[in-house]
Parts: C-alpha cells; structure tokens; sequence
C-alpha cells in the first residue's frame, strides 16, 4: 500500500516534470521565433503583395497589425452596450472563504461559470484592407479588456452562519466580469499569413501556425510579448526544478528504504542461518555421543529406521521422522498424510 503510495506520487510528480519542461521548451522556442520575426507589418496593400510574391502564397510567421473589426455584426457588451465586441467572456466566481485541513480559513474562488461568444473579425489597414482571423479562440495570448468587475458580497444571515462553521466553507460573494475584444481595438497577431483566393470577404487569412508554433493576438508590442514570454519561461523553469526535486526526495526516500529493508533481511537471513548451523552441530555432537544401537524401537524414524526421530510436524503433531529423512519426505506426513505446514526440532528427553 505504502509502495502504491508512493509510485503514484512519483507517477504524478513525473508528468508535473514533463509538462513543465514540454512548456518551458515551448515558451523557449516562442521567445526565439518572436526574436527572430522582422518588424511587425501594418495591414495595409502592400501586405497583399508581399504574400502574392512567396511561391506558396504565405508567410509562415509573421506579426501583422491593424484595427479590429467585425466581418458582420459585432456583439454587445451586457456591462457597456456602447461598446462593440467581437470576443466577449463572460465569467462568475464564487468567492468562499473555507477552512483547510490545518484548521485555517483562506480565501478561494472557483469559477461557476464562463461562457465565451465571438463573431468572425479581422485586422483592417487603410484603404479597406484586411486580413481576417481564423479560429482567435485557439490564440495562446488572447488580449481581451475588462469592462465590467463587479462583486457581489453574499449577505449571510444566521444559519448561514451555522453553516459555515460546521462545513468548514462560507461564501464571500459572487464576481461577475466581463472581458471584451473591442471593436477597433490596436491588435498584433503573430501567426501564419495565408492569401485565400477563395474567399470573397478578405483575401488574407491569419491563421494558427500548422506546425504548432504559437498563436498569439495581442495588444503587447513583439518585445513586451517576448518579455512576457520570458517571465512565464522562467515561471516553467522553476516549476520544473522544483517538482524536479520533489521526484528526486522521493526516490531518494524510497531507494533509502528498501536498502535498510534489504539490510535488515539479509541480517535476519544470517542469524537464522547461524542458529541452524548450531542447531546441526548440537544434534551432530549428540548423535555421536549416543549409542546408536541404544535408541529404542519405537523412538526410530519410520522412514529410514536408522536414526532417532527428530522433528515434530504441525500442525498434525507427529514426531516420526528424522532430520535428513524430514527434509527429504514431500510435503504430506508419512503417518496420517496432513499437509505439512511446518517442521521443527522435537526434543525428546
Ligand atoms: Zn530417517
Ligand atoms: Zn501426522
């Protein structure tokens, strides 16, 4: 059980390990495509023909910038319907202040519910061209501005009360926000820019990078994206040597363990193998010091009728048998046939 315990524990800690390094690689790796990517280009005409020029009508990462706006209707905000959006989230939390299993109480939220609504948009530049985002939910920084935070404190009456102090949890509140991607808004999004001849609304599509290289949508410039990037590698980083640590202590601990349990075996193994030994040269010693010629009929080993009878069989009792003949005889006792659970020494005097 204990075993299980702690295989579990190490299994877990080692996927914490893994995913922390996967991201920290990921972050890495982003930092250096960000680093590396030219100046962030304006949505304009010009972006057209520079991706007409590539042989496959796309530039695989790049930033482009430009003014949000929607293809079709945009959605309104609850917490300010002035405001056009086309990505709105809306969330609530429960704000509960509960005791933890040190006997404390801490504050803790937990999201009861979040709903997201987008409608198609894209990046304009002047003279009415754009560049339309495809699939802005999957982007990994996601620049959305909050319009409403409003908490709600819980107004609890007496049983509430009671109730909190025997359940360990009393709720603070509810808090509603509300994030938006404005309509007009100044964004930059890094991503794969692919010219669509198809599509009758925007001939540039932004899409997420096919061979996962991060998406991103953001209202940061490319070297506060980077910075951020880096502070969330850092982040990983010390995550992963962290839990690091964690699975070494633990293997540590448990390699510690069967080491003194294998020790502790082997010393137990050594004096019993000690005490037989002994056990053999007392019997040996007294063998020869009888005569052998003396022992009584009835006090034979019904085996081999050579030697005296040496060992008592449990659980059936008998004393039949000798040593040797004990050690040879298969698993059931030669007298009434009951399996045999143990044989010891019989000393009969
Ligand atoms: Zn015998
Ligand atoms: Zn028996």
């Amino acid at each position: 059980m204990e075993f299980f315990g702690e295989a579990l524990a190490l299994g877990i800690d080692a996927v914490i390990v893994g995913i922390c390094f996967k991201m920290y690689l990921r972050t890495w790796n982003a930092i250096k495509l960000i680093e590396e990517m030219p100046e962030v280009l304006d949505v304009g005409p010009q972006l057209e023909q520079l991706v007409a020029k590539q042989p496959e009508k796309q530039l695989p990462y790049v930033a482009v910038r430009g003014s949000v706006k929607a293809l079709g209707s945009p959605l309104h905000s609850l917490g300010a319907p002035d405001v056009p959006a086309v990505i709105q989230k809306l969330t609530c939390k429960e704000h509960v202040v509960s005791r933890g299993a040190m006997g404390f109480w801490a504050d803790q939220e937990r999201t009861l519910q979040e709903t997201v609504n987008s409608v198609p948009f894209a990046l304009t530049g002047h003279k009415g061209t754009r560049v339309e985002v495809v699939d802005a939910l999957a982007a990994e920084v996601l620049d959305l501005e909050t319009v409403v935070d409003h908490f709600e404190p819980s107004a609890p009456g007496l049983v509430d009360h009671l109730w909190g102090f025997f359940t360990g949890v009393r709720q603070r509140g509810l808090q509603n926000t509300e994030d938006v991607l404005r309509e007009g808004a100044l964004l930059t999004g890094v991503g794969t820019l692919t010219l669509v001849p198809s599509d009758p609304k925007g001939d540039l599509h932004l899409v997420p990078p096919a061979d996962g290289a991060p998406f991103f949508l953001t209202a940061m410039s490319l070297h506060t994206l980077a910075r951020h990037l880096d502070r969330e590698k850092r982040m990983y980083k010390w995550l992963a040597v962290t839990f690091g640590a964690v699975g070494l202590i633990l293997v540590g601990a448990a390699a510690r363990r069967w080491w003194r349990s294998a020790e502790r075996r082997a010393a137990d193994a050594a004096a019993r193998e000690a005490t037989e030994v002994e056990r053999r040269e007392r019997r040996r010693r007294a063998r020869s010091a009888r005569d052998r010629d003396n022992v009584p009929e009835a006090l034979l080993c019904v085996v081999c009728r050579l030697r005296e009878r040496e060992l008592v069989l449990l659980p059936c009792g008998h004393v039949c048998l000798c040593e040797e003949c004990g050690e040879a005889v298969g698993p059931r006792c030669p007298v009434c046939r009951a399996q045999i659970e143990k044989r010891t020494a019989a000393y009969v005097a």
